[in-house]
């Protein structure tokens, strides 16, 4: 599981521009499902072999139409909240600001580490003018310039150092995660699995950032359940329920196996939802679609079939996905639920061996081989699983690059034809042999 980095601070200041030189390396080079929408807000990083997660809390407030204080307010009580670390961003070119200063303040308190950056510091001078920002009584600061990426090594060389280190788990029972819009039944729907108390195990100990996973024996399975109904914030509880069900679903999916998305049948498969769904996708988490609430739907207008279609095209080219139709309220299918989540968990610790692959995998190559691109043809000459805890395949041939991403996609419809990964995304690597 990775660390969160958290970016904060007013707008203007030049966190997404940040953000993107951050993760605009990365994806580039991982090839993840593509021709999805991404989100902007949040991606992947990794600096000298530490992966962690960034999120630009500011375009998620700033995507409400909250007022500005209130919404720094937010951003920065969540970086607190959900962060390992946090980046507080301000601007050399404006100075300090009035709500710099709110910032600063909210931060003096906070015991995770916090990192004041002075953006826009494109040359010698505007560094010489950034001492100004030692008022801030936030310690020492890095200067960066985010357009030309001048003091980003430094800055980062710093953060990693602090992040906790990316653990392997211990644990081997599945995780799942309940995610979801709010009121789609991920609270009822995780009452009407545990039923009573009795059925949890132990809570894991831990910090309280942590204390979202709990053990459960339920059916005769055993898994730990991330959980991200039950943890409402004290005090500030309806207010921005969206804003905050994203937040808490980055950190959930980060923390699982498997996600089972619930979702409301009489609303949808929304955009909201499908957010959700990619951002498990791209954690390369497996996934199960839960529709809930079945049973307010008039069967003879929506069969499920017909429901199932429309949201397989939502989420193309990714349609090798289980969609259980259930009620928490009436407990309708939801042992079936925790039936497929368990299947989803084994699909996606599945290892092929290497021998099996090949004998499926080269005859399928050679009935149709990659098209052949200015003359030159691709000859791949044997296909292994790579040892990670996801499926990863790397083909090996003579001319990676020029294998294109549809011939990509059939490889993996073949793999997904000939052996069960229902549920998880596949990553496929043409390496160089
Ligand atoms: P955000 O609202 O904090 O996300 O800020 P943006 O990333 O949208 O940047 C606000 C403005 O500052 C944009 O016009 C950027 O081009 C500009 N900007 C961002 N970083 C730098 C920088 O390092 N140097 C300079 N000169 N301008 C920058
Ligand atoms: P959460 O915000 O995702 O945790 O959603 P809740 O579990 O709090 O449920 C939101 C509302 O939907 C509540 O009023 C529930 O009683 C209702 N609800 C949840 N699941 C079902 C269901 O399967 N059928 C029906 N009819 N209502 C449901």
């Amino acid at each position: 599981m990775g660390a969160i980095v958290a970016i904060v601070g007013r707008p203007n200041v030049g966190k997404s521009t940040f953000f993107n030189r951050l993760i605009q390396r990365r994806e580039a080079i991982v090839d993840a499902v593509s021709g999805v929408t991404r989100d902007r807000h949040y991606g992947k990083s990794d600096w000298n072999g530490k992966e962690f997660s960034i999120i630009d809390t500011g375009g998620y407030v700033l995507g409400s139409d909250d007022i500005f204080e209130q919404a720094i307010d937010k951003q920065v009580e969540l970086a607190i909240d959900e962060a390992d670390a946090i980046l507080f961003m301000v601007d050399v070119e404006t100075g300090i600001t009035g709500m710099d200063e709110d910032v600063a303040k909210l931060l003096r308190k906070v015991k995770k580490p916090v990192f004041l950056v002075v953006n826009k510091v494109d040359n010698a001078k505007r560094a010489e003018e950034a001492v100004e920002f030692y008022s801030l009584g936030l310690g020492d600061y890095f200067t960066v310039s985010s357009i030309n990426g001048s003091g980003t090594g430094d800055l980062l060389d710093a953060v990693v150092e602090v992040l906790p280190e990316t653990e392997e788990e211990e644990d081997e029972l599945p995780r799942f995660a309940v995610v979801g819009r709010p009121n789609a039944g991920k609270s009822s729907f995780i009452n009407a699995l545990i039923g009573e108390e009795r059925y949890i195990v132990t809570d894991i100990a831990g910090t309280t950032r942590d204390s979202i996973d709990t053990r459960y024996n339920r059916f005769g399975f055993e898994f730990n359940l991330v959980d991200t109904a039950g943890i409402r914030r004290k005090g500030k509880v309806k207010e921005d329920l969206e804003f905050y069900s994203v937040m808490r679903s980055i950190r959930a999916i980060e923390h699982c196996d498997v996600c089972m998305l619930v979702m409301d049948a009489t609303r949808g498969f929304d955009g909201q939802v499908e957010n959700i769904f990619w951002l498990a996708a791209r954690n390369n988490k497996g996934i199960v679609i839960l529709v809930n609430k079945w049973d307010l739907v008039e069967k003879e207008t929506q069969s499920v079939k017909e429901y199932s279609q429309k949201i397989r095209k939502a989420i193309e080219p990714f349609t090798d996905v289980p969609i259980v139709f259930i009620s928490a309220l009436t407990k309708q299918r939801i042992y079936k639920a925790i039936e497929t989540a368990v299947e989803v968990y084994k699909n996606r610790s599945k290892r092929i061996p290497t021998r099996k692959l090949n004998d499926i995998m080269l005859p399928v190559i050679e009935r149709t081989p990659p098209p052949a691109i200015k003359g030159k043809y691709v000859k791949i000459k044997y296909i292994t699983q790579l040892p990670t805890h996801y499926p990863q395949f790397a083909f090996f041939c003579n001319l990676p690059q020029y294998v294109k991403e549809p011939y990509k996609r059939f490889l993996e419809n073949k793999l997904r034809e000939h052996f069960d990964f229902t549920g998880v995304p596949i990553t496929i690597f043409m390496r160089k042999k």
